[in-house]
């Protein structure tokens, strides 16, 4: 670097306003821990309040022996709406303290390091733990699940869609080449996947089903029934037995590549995020809130 050379400042963080202390909802019934995404004001949009709220729940429910598997829902019209990119509760900053994974501080690093380190932490980071966790998981999606509702989905064992539901995929229209946890051609076909994620068009559950992403497909009215019902059925079987089919499924993944895929493209996502920045300012490629709302309104 030249002498005269300023360094990239760090972003600016305003505080961010909650509009809840409960951002995720915990349940138990009988076996089963029912773990609900609670911003129905803002369709489930993951900040990191809530990122960590879900971890505190997968992590009670993984920890507590008369919990034998957990159902993962949303509150409202929505499954997930994915991450949190303009509400008043928007969070950038997490505190030492809170953090699982290795990863140092991001908030008051500069240039690309800030967000990379934030993702690997809060996105991929995140993502793997809850993928790990020795329980089955049920994801029960009804609505919308976009882009960081996706990856809440995909780290379950089951995905059960009310008839209502659509998956989408618009990380292209934010100029980054799909979510931070990459498992859309584990999900589906590679084939179907590319057009998943080239075309970024709404996905309904019949066509999740038929693509293989979808295990069940039910009514909106018997949604939270049915994953219930499913969940009770998988917390009767042994629970060695059950962790450890779980963990070998993982594994056959991984050696599939699953794991150095995802790093893989974790780098070319960070790539995009900083060619964003430098050539529109933004790191979603001069994409708003409201610009991403509208895109999504035009599909339907
Ligand atoms: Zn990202």
């Amino acid at each position: 670097m030249a002498d005269d050379a300023t360094p990239i400042a760090p972003t600016p963080i305003a505080p961010p306003q909650y509009e809840t202390d409960e951002p995720v909802l915990y349940e138990v019934r009988g076996a089963v821990a029912i773990v609900s995404m609670n911003r129905p004001k803002f369709g489930n949009a993951q900040n990191n309040q809530m990122t960590y709220a879900l971890d505190a729940a997968f992590m009670r429910a993984a920890h507590d022996d008369a919990i034998q598997a957990i159902v993962i829902k949303g509150e409202g019209k929505n499954f997930s709406a994915g991450h949190d990119m303009g509400t008043p509760g928007r969070d950038a900053h997490v505190p030492i303290e809170a953090r699982r994974s290795p990863w140092y501080n991001s908030t008051d690093k500069p240039g690309a390091e800030q967000l990379y380190v934030r993702e690997q932490e809060i996105y991929l980071g995140m993502c793997r733990r809850w993928r790990e966790i020795p329980k089955p998981m049920v994801a029960a999606v009804h609505g919308a699940c976009i882009a960081g509702g996706l990856m809440i989905a995909w780290i379950s064992d089951f995905i059960l869609a009310s008839d209502d539901a659509y998956f989408m995929e618009p990380a292209l229209h934010m100029g980054v080449p799909g979510v931070e946890y990459f498992a859309h051609a584990f999900e589906m076909s590679p084939r179907i996947a590319r057009e998943f994620l080239m075309l970024g068009e709404k996905m309904n559950a019949q066509r999740a089903f038929d693509v293989g992403m979808v295990n069940r497909v039910t009514t909106r009215e018997a949604l939270d029934e049915d994953a219930i019902a499913i969940a009770e059925k998988l917390a009767t079987r042994p629970r060695f037995a059950m962790a450890l089919a779980k963990q070998a499924l993982n594994f056959v993944e991984d050696l599939r590549g699953k794991r150095s895929a995802m790093d893989g493209v974790f780098a070319m996502h960070h790539l995009a995020h900083a060619h964003n920045a430098m050539t529109t300012g933004t790191i979603i490629g001069g994409q708003t809130p409201a610009s991403m709302k509208a895109l999504n309104k035009d599909q339907a």
